[in-house]
Order: structure tokens, then sequence, then C-alpha cells
């Protein structure tokens, strides 16, 4: 999903995007020392753990290998990473750390195993291109995706916090949470409402979210009588335009008394809006993030 092919395979991007993923995974950036002929930097981070005799400072040396704009995509071989031990002990490291956009080879894999067994190195730790892009399609990482990659940013249309904490979009009947779904299938769920009708006006009982298909049959299919259902496609109503125009639409319906709501299918459906709000705004620069905080401290 994430071409890593938008960073430059010349230049210090990767290394600093290397950086900048590790700190928002937690660690401490130490500092960013030569490797030797080729020009390039290791980094040295560090991670507080908590060990019996206390807390215990982990330093690891970072290796960061950008090898995917090669012509065959190659992995990163042992003979990529020369020397390990004596750059670990010459800047007093515990760990072996590569950032990769490819992936390890099994040499490598197999030497850096060999090393832990005899302890020589106390751990070490590969993170390739799969598990970089795991972390970068998680909530919270959107900033960094759109920084360095900003093609895929627009592909993968990434989730946005809008509050402190995600809040998934659940299927009623299977439980999968619909906004990461959609990074696969885009259309594969419905925006459901169960009304009655009332002279002219429909009386909305409750709303609910399902995958098309099975899980939506199940449901909808099986009313009481006197009670209907309508529903939207949720890949339609994450398209901005569209996104807009349901939401207009909604008010309508409510200030002109066409559409009244049960209470709780009322609070139902302004979850639903802030759900898929994470989906279809925009991510906040910092200073946004921290006008919210402010103008929240001040109870706007
Ligand atoms: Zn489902």
């Amino acid at each position: 999903m994430i071409d890593f092919k938008e960073i430059d395979q010349n230049g210090e991007e990767w290394e600093l995007f290397a950086r900048d993923f590790l700190q928002q995974l937690g660690y401490y950036i130490e500092t960013t020392v030569d490797r030797g002929p080729d020009g390039k930097k290791d980094i040295i981070i560090s991670e507080q753990l908590k060990g019996n005799l206390g807390n215990y400072r982990f330093r690891w040396l970072v290796s960061c290998k950008h090898f995917a704009n090669r012509s065959r995509n190659s992995s990163v071989k042992e003979i990529d990473e020369p020397n390990i031990l004596e750059r670990l002990e010459v800047f007093n490291c515990d760990g072996f750390m590569g950032v990769y956009s490819t992936i390890s080879s099994s040499g490598l894999n197999t030497r850096l195993t060999q090393l832990k067994e005899n302890q020589k190195i106390k751990d070490y730790r590969i993170l390739d291109h799969k598990l970089i892009e795991n972390y970068l399609l998680r909530i919270g990482y959107s900033d960094l995706l759109m920084r360095y990659f900003p093609k895929s940013y627009i592909k993968i249309k990434p989730l946005h916090l809008i509050t402190d904490n995600y809040i998934p979009l659940n299927c009623k009947t299977c439980g999968i949470d619909i906004l990461q779904e959609m990074y696969k299938n885009e259309y594969h769920a419905n925006y459901i409402q169960i009304y009655t009708m009332n002279n002219h006006s429909e009386h909305i009982l409750d709303t609910f979210c399902v995958c098309k298909g099975q899980c939506d049959d199940f449901r909808s299919r099986n009313l009481p009588a006197g009670q209907y259902s309508n529903w939207q496609d949720i890949g339609d109503i994450a398209i901005p335009t569209k996104y807009v125009q349901w939401v207009l639409a909604t008010i309508n319906l409510i200030s002109s008394g066409r559409n009244t709501y049960e209470e709780s299918a009322f609070k139902k459906e302004k979850d639903f809006i802030i759900a898929i709000s994470q989906k279809v705004v925009r991510e906040m620069t910092p200073e946004e993030k921290e006008r919210v905080k402010t103008l929240r401290e001040y109870g706007l």
C-alpha cells in the first residue's frame, strides 16, 4: 500500500524518516554517528526498560537502509551490514536495530540470531517495510505518512484523530471495525436507519452500520411489521463532497420535521458522524492541535 520508492534513494531522507518514526514509537534519539566510508550515519537511540534492579537504559544502534529503489527491490544482506559487533562496541550499545525499506535477507537474520544466542549482543530488531507500513496505517501516524509519503497518503486516506481517542465504527453483526476494513475495500459497508412511517414523516428508531452481504441480510430483512429500513453506502459518505451533502440533508430533514428520532437513535447518528469524520477530515497541524487544547481549557 505504501510506496517506499517515494523516498529518494540518495540523500538523507530515509535516515530522517527513520529518526522521526522511532521518536514517534517512543524511543529517545540520542545522536547520529558516522558509519564510515559510505558517508551514511547510524542513529543511537535508547529506551528505558524496567528490570528487577530498577530502571535500565537500553541503547540501540540503528542502521537505516533504503533499498526500495534498487532494481530488484533487494533485501539487506550480511555484506550490507559489516562489523555489527564493532559498531555496537564503539558506541556502547546493547542491541542492533535495522530500519529497512525492504526486508532483511535470511543470511543477515541468521547472523543476528547467532550473535544473540552467543550473547554477543543483548537483542536485535528489524523494522522492515511491512512492519513500518503496519505502523503508519495506524491512527496517530498519519502526519508522518503525509510528510514522507505524500502520494501514498492521498491514496491510502488514513484516519485522523478528532477526539483524544480513536473511535472505531463496528459492524453491528460481526463486530469488525469498518474504518480499518476500508483500507482494503472502501465500499464494503452500509449505514442503516430503521424507521416507522408517521403521516408524512419518518420516525427513526435505530441506526447502525453493517458489512454488505451476509451481515446486512441478516438484520434488515427481518424487520417487524410497520418498520422499514434505508441505507447509505459508507464508502460514499466518506467522500468529502458526499459527506457534506449527507450531513446537510440530515439537518434539513430534521429541521423540516420530515425526520424525527428516538433519543438513542439520534445519539447513535451523531456518534456515526464523529466516527466517519475520522476518515474524511484532514490532519491537524501542531498549531491547530494546540489551539484546540487551549479552547478546551476555556470550555469552548
Ligand atoms: Zn460485518
